[in-house]
Order: structure tokens, then sequence, then C-alpha cells
């Protein structure tokens, strides 16, 4: 058997858990492997089966016999049935919908049952009880067991520590199933169609089989230094471990592993950049001054240390031979809502577009700009107009539904459209520098003449094959700034972002007055509305934020429901704010164009918000980050303890882009005090990095805001909680690129991380 091998080679499967299996994405040996349990239950103390009694949850060891599968005459499903017999009697089990368990055990093997004995009297039975093959040595003597006759095994590493005991445990494959002797069972993530118990019993089928033939692929030394499990014994401790401290040391090399993979992706993502050429960007320090200086504002400390790095990395070194040196810059730029980022991508643009392309006395080098919608393009090439008011240059916007050019020719300080032919012709020959747009800007048909800047916002994976793709044929690769205000703990940063340099913009411009967020308990919404209508009548507008889009789910129509955009809606105009008018938004309308329906778009209701022709807008949490409709000074977000800190921090600043008082009111369902706790952070706490260090630490890190971008798994997240361990793993990581990028003498190293980037999809 082969790690690589087909499932379907070793076990056989019924349609149903094909599907399944499908939909857990476990197709081979190994996946079927790295399907790791979530929770390890003990089963209870032994019973004899005499004594058992309808209604409880009992476990009985003793030898299986009369297997075989039926279909129920009732439901046409089939039913495995089986007799377990200790001493004192017998009782029988019954399988449903689980006909392997027929085919995996043998009349007369000897096992442990875990499950609920249901029926009555001499009808009594075991329902889907667990099963376990036990060995005699395990169990004593073959008798009714008696509470605490299980014989520990000596022969059983324990800790830790993986010496040579290791080795010798695993190589003695009976010891698979004596894991029960202490009775830990294994709970895995199920899908419809195959049980826990049914991944128990195929990964004890495989596990023995393959176990020979794994190659460890993080380097011995390493493993040693840290005291972690080999991957063999680790794969046996967390399947099937003898304690929870075996099966904790097991989790934390997964978590490892993982975050050190990460770790080599970056540094050799970054080993790979180094190496590249860049363009030197080398705007004449007056110029730069004279551009901030023309800021309706002065800029803050930490925007001008930001443009201070971005300067020197865009610069590039002065070599010897006086000739200067550029590398291709990769800076993250991380910034709360309301920062200023867009000032420190203007700046860095200007010096783009204020330098010559080496060796020419005319045209510039130029910048892209890629925005995650159409919006938010929007928004950057109108910041950019003014940014650029004294300073003059051609900037165009690309995006799937249109392009612009500013300025026009006709009226100078005014934005045009023009084709889309013609601004790809003017890209192309330089003669705009500065290109704003969506995804369509990486599209093929895009040339630059000298793409020497690439800013992206709020993409959270952008390597250097896209870089690439956007240079074309261009032999240097483009400076990277990458902005973000999704804030991001510290751990995940060095993590995902290990191929970038960080930069923080962790100061608020002065001058804006602190959004006031008030905790609303649900008797207490008349007062927010009060609230709420002072302002609306002084002219502003708010948004209300509610957890779903429809009406009630008629699945869990008992259970407590969260408010509903639509149903909102309708009681807003209806009960609360008849005079004002009132819209939806959320993320099943199309985005654009003119739906079949009739019905609204997302970009017309977001328009018709931001001209003020709506006044309440009752929203998902999917009004795209970053949207700015200054006017809007309120939000309302009701079930907010469905939402983690951090978003409802992100929530929060969509409000806080005006001069004008914010309000940010935050009500949950539910108000027991442990809720009220964690959303009074959002009153204390400093930043948005701050939410997300505690969301990270009390919730868990699916609570963090673009998961689903990072491509990491919830063992790794989980180590994201670690900091040593993620510091670790770093500085091995860093230790080993450094003297190897190649890493020509670790093989397994380098195809489990070929796999890896195979298999994850984030880019
Ligand atoms: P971000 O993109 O980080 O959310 P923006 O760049 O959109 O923030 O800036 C938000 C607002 O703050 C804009 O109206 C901008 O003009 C203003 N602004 C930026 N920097 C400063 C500053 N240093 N002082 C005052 N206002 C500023
Ligand atoms: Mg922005």
């Amino acid at each position: 058997m082969r790690l690589s091998d087909p499932l379907t080679e070793h076990l056989r499967l019924m349609e149903q858990q094909k599907g399944a299996l499908s939909r857990l994405n476990i197709h081979t040996v190994q996946s079927l492997l790295l399907h790791f349990p979530f929770r390890y239950d003990t089963a209870g103390d032994e019973s004899t089966i005499s004594g058992l009694v309808a209604g409880q949850e009992a476990t009985v060891i003793g030898t299986l016999d009369k297997l075989e599968t039926k279909k129920s005459w009732k439901r046409k499903i089939p039913v495995s049935e089986g007799v377990i017999q200790d001493a004192s009697g017998k009782i029988k089990c019954m399988w449903f919908n689980q006909p392997y368990i027929a085919k995996m055990y043998q009349n007369g093997a000897l096992v442990k049952a875990v499950g609920k004995v249901s029926g009555s009297g001499a009808k009594m039975y075991l329902a889907n009880p667990q099963l376990e093959r036990v060995s005699a040595t395990d169990v004593g003597l073959f008798s009714p067991p008696q509470k605490n006759s299980l014989k520990k095994s000596s022969d059983l590493p324990s800790g830790a520590e993986d010496g040579p005991a290791g080795q010798t445990f695993l190589q003695n494959s009976s010891v698979l199933g004596s894991s029960v002797a202490k009775g830990l069972f294994a709970q895995y993530p199920e899908s419809r169609g195959v049980t826990s118990l049914w991944m128990r019993h195929a990964i004890q089928k495989v596990l023995p089989n393959v176990i020979e033939e794994i190659e460890d692929p993080i380097p011995a030394e390493i493993l040693k230094r840290y005291n972690l499990p080999t991957l063999k014994t680790a794969l046996v401790w967390i399947h099937t471990p003898h304690n929870l401290k075996d099966a904790e040391a097991a989790r934390k090399r997964f978590a490892f592993e993982e975050v050190f993979f990460i770790q080599l992706e970056r540094q050799r993502e970054r080993a790979a950049q180094a190496k590249e050429k860049g363009f030197t960007v080398d705007a004449p320090p007056a110029a730069i001054d004279e551009f901030m200086s023309a800021f309706p504002f002065t800029a803050t400390v930490a925007q001008k240390r930001a443009i201070n790095a971005i300067l020197k990395d865009m610069r590039g070194e002065i070599l010897p031979s006086g000739a200067r040196l550029g590398h291709p810059m990769s800076r993250l730029l991380e910034g709360d809502v309301g920062s200023g980022k867009t000032a420190v991508a203007a700046t860095a643009s200007y010096a783009a577009v204020r330098t010559r392309p080496q060796g020419q006395t005319f045209g510039t080098l130029q910048v892209a700009y890629m925005a995650p919608t159409e919006i938010l393009a929007k928004q950057h090439f109108e910041s950019f107009i003014k940014y650029f008011e004294k300073f003059p240059i051609n900037i165009g916007l690309i995006t799937g539904s249109g392009c612009f050019k500013f300025p026009s020719k006709i009226r100078r300080n005014q934005p045009t459209t023009i084709s889309r032919t013609q601004l790809l012709k003017w890209v192309a020959n330089g003669e705009i520098p500065v290109v704003i747009g969506t995804h369509a800007l990486i599209q093929k048909s895009v040339q630059f003449k000298h793409l020497a800047l690439v800013i992206i916002d709020e993409q959270h994976r952008f390597g250097t094959n896209q870089r690439r793709q956007l240079a074309k044929k261009e032999v240097r690769l483009p400076h990277l700034l990458s902005m973000t205000a999704t804030p991001i703990p510290r751990t995940l940063a060095l993590t995902i972002y290990g191929d970038l340099d960080l930069t923080l913009l962790d100061e608020m411009p002065p001058g804006r007055k602190p959004i006031i967020t008030e905790l609303v308990k649900p008797e207490e919404r008349g007062d927010a509305y009060t609230l709420m209508r002072r302002e609306l009548k002084a002219g502003r507008q708010a948004y209300v934020i509610c957890p779903r889009i429809d009406e009630p789910d008629p699945e869990k129509a008992f259970a407590l429901q969260a408010k509903s955009v639509k149903a909102e809606a309708k009681r807003l105009k209806k009960e609360i704010f008849p005079e004002y008018e009132i819209d939806i938004l959320h993320s099943k309308m199309p985005s654009r164009g003119g739906s079949a329906s009739g019905g609204k778009t997302k970009e017309g209701v977001m328009r018709d918000f931001a001209d003020g022709k709506i006044d309440i807008l009752v929203a998902t949490s999917v009004v795209e980050v970053g949207v700015n409709v200054p006017n809007a000074t309120m939000i309302f977000i009701e079930g907010a303890e469905r939402f983690g800190l951090s978003q409802l921090h992100q929530l929060r600043g969509r409000v806080v882009r005006s001069t004008h008082q914010a309000y940010c009111f935050v009500c949950p369902e539910t108000r027991g005090e442990k809720t009220m706790d964690r959303l009074r952070a959002l009153s204390k706490a400093k930043n948005g990095f701050e939410l997300a260090e505690m969301d990270l630490m009390q919730r868990g890190p699916g609570e963090l805001s673009g998961r689903q971008q990072w491509g990491i798994s919830d063992i790794g997240m989980e180590a994201l909680k670690n900091l040593k361990l993620v510091e670790a793993a770093r500085t091995e990581a860093v230790a080993l690129i450094q003297k190897e990028p190649e890493l020509r003498k670790h093989p397994a190293l380098l195809a489990a991380l070929m796999r890896r980037t195979q298999t994850t999809h984030f880019e």
C-alpha cells in the first residue's frame, strides 16, 4: 500500500461514502491520514452485559459474533447486526446504514463496544455502538472485565520525546488497537455519509500498512530541537492516542509543520524576489516634499514613516561602481480604516511618475493600482485626481464596465470616458502613467511600457507570478505595495505575510472625533432610535447591519432567529422611520447591470446611498470595506454577538470618514454577561490589531476576517495562538532557506512543499 494510492484500492466504498469523502476532500490514503480528529471522547467504565439497563450509555468488552448485513424492511437501509458476548451474557448490536461493519470485523473478534442501550427486556440492543478491536492482553484474561482491570501496556512511550521507543512502538502494529485500553476515541469531522466510527475503522485499516513508507519532511534535528514527534509517531498519536498528552504532542507537531511550511514558502518567495532586478525609483527629495506639502492636511508621523520606508525600498542601493541597483520592494502597509493609506499610495506613485525610465531622457515610470471592487476603484481614482491636482498627470481608470481618463481634453479639471482600446493604447505607450482599476487590470490585453510599481488594496496574496503577469515583457519585477485595513494579529502577519516587509499605520489623523460606540440592550433600542432620528433630521445617513438576508430559516423555526435584512427594512419603514427612505443591500443582489427582474443592483443602491437618495441602508456585513460615504455617520449592528470583534470594528470603520460625530450601536440578541463583556472591548480597544488579537485568543481563529484567502487549515490557525511556536517555525525556515534556498538536501521537504502549492488555492 502506498500513501498516494486512491482509497478505493484499499477500502470498499459505497457511493454514498465516495460522495462524502469527496466532500471532505479525501481521495488518497494520505489525505485520509491527514484528516485529523477534532476531539477525543473517553468511554465510560465498562459494564457487564447482564447488568445493562435500557437507555444507558454503555461500554462492554466481549467477542463479536453472528455478523451479518440486512436491509431493514421498513426504511430500506442496510443494517449490520452482530452479537457481543461476555462471560455474563450477550447483547445484540445494530448499526444502521453502516454495512461495512460486518465486513471489517470477523466473527470471534474481541472488541470493545460503546453505545446506547436501546429497546427493552429481551429485545435490548446496542444502537450504532463504536467498536474497537482489543487484544486479550489489554483486557487481561478474557473474563467479565472488572473496573481497572485494563492492563497498561508498558511498551508505549509517553510525552513528546520520540526516542527509539517510539520506533519500537510503531513496529508493533497491534498497538494501534490498544489505545482503546485507555478508552480514548478519536472523533472526526463528519460529512453526511461517513461517520466518525467509519473514519476510525478506515484509518486503523490503512495506517499499519503504510506506516513504514512514511518519510518525514521535517529535518530530524529540527524535530529534536523542539521535542516534536516524528511524522510516523505523530500519525499514530493523533489517530489512536494512548493518552491526551500524546495526542497534544502530535497536534503540536502538525501545527508546527503547517506554519513551518508556510514560512518556507514565503521565505523562498522572498529569496526569489531578492534575486530579481527592480526599478530604481529616485524622485528628487524636494519634489516629494512639495507633493506632500500640497496635501490638504499635515501627514501623520506614521504616514511619514511609511512613505520613507517605501521610498528607501524603491531607491535601491548604490553599488561601489556608483551605479544604483534596485530590488523589487515587497511591502505590506497595514492601517485601520481612515488611517490615510491613500495619501501614502499617492506619494509612492508620485515618486514613480517623477522618475525617468533608466537610460531615457523622456517618459516616466508607471503605476498600477488595483482595488477589489469597482466602487473602490472609482473612489481611488477620484482621490488621486485630488492628490495630483497641482501636479497634473494623466490618470486612467479601467473597470469591467467602462474606462475613464483624467484630465479630459476639453474640460481640464474633469475626467472623461474613453474607449478601452484608446486607454490601452495610452497605457502601452506610456502616456498614461497611473492606471487604477479592478481585476480587469491583470487581463492579458493590458500592456504597460514601464510598470515600476503595483499597489493593491485588500488583496491578501499577490505573488511574483501575478506581478510578472502585470509587467509582461519587462525584465524587471515591479515594486509591490500591498495595503490592508484588515487587522491581523502579529503571529498571523509573521506567517502569512512572511515574504513581505510590514509597515503599520498605527496612528489616526488628528482632529477626528472618536466614534461613540454604544452597547444597546435589546430593550433599549428605542433610545438608540431617538438619537438616530435626531441625526437623520440633521441630514445624516445610517447603516443598519443584520446577520441574515432572508426570512426565517424554516429548518430552524424554533431556534433563536437573527434579524434579516429584508424583514428589518420592512419593520423600520413601517414602525420606526416611516418618514425616511430605506433600502437594502446584500450579497445575493446582482452587482451591476440591469437585472431581468428589474430589481436593484448593488452598485445602483450604493450610488443612491452615496448621493443621499437613501437615508437608511439595511445591509448584511458585505457592505464593501472602505466604501466612502462621509455623510453616513451611524451604524446600528443587530445580532452583534454573531460577529467577531475585528469584524465589528471593520463595520464600524464605515462611519468614521466624516468630521461629524459618528455613532456605532452594537445590539446583541441575548444579554448574557459574557457577550456583553466581549462586546465592551469594542469601546475600550485602542485599534483593530488589539481586537484581532482578542478574537484570536477568545474565540479562535475562525473569527478573523479574510481567512479564506490565506490558505491555512484549522490546525494551522490554532497554532497562531502560540507566538513561540510561530517564531520557532519562522527562525527555522529563515535559517534553512538562507543556507540552501533550493532545498536539494531535503528532498522529502521539497516534495511536501510542492504538494502543498498544488493543493492550496489562494493564488
Ligand atoms: P484609508 O484608505 O486608510 O482608510 P484614506 O486614505 O481613505 O484612509 O483617508 C481617510 C480620510 O482621511 C481621507 O478623507 C483623507 O483625506 C484623510 N486624511 C488622510 N491623512 C490625513 C491626515 N494626516 N490628516 C488629516 N486627514 C487625513
Ligand atoms: Mg482606503
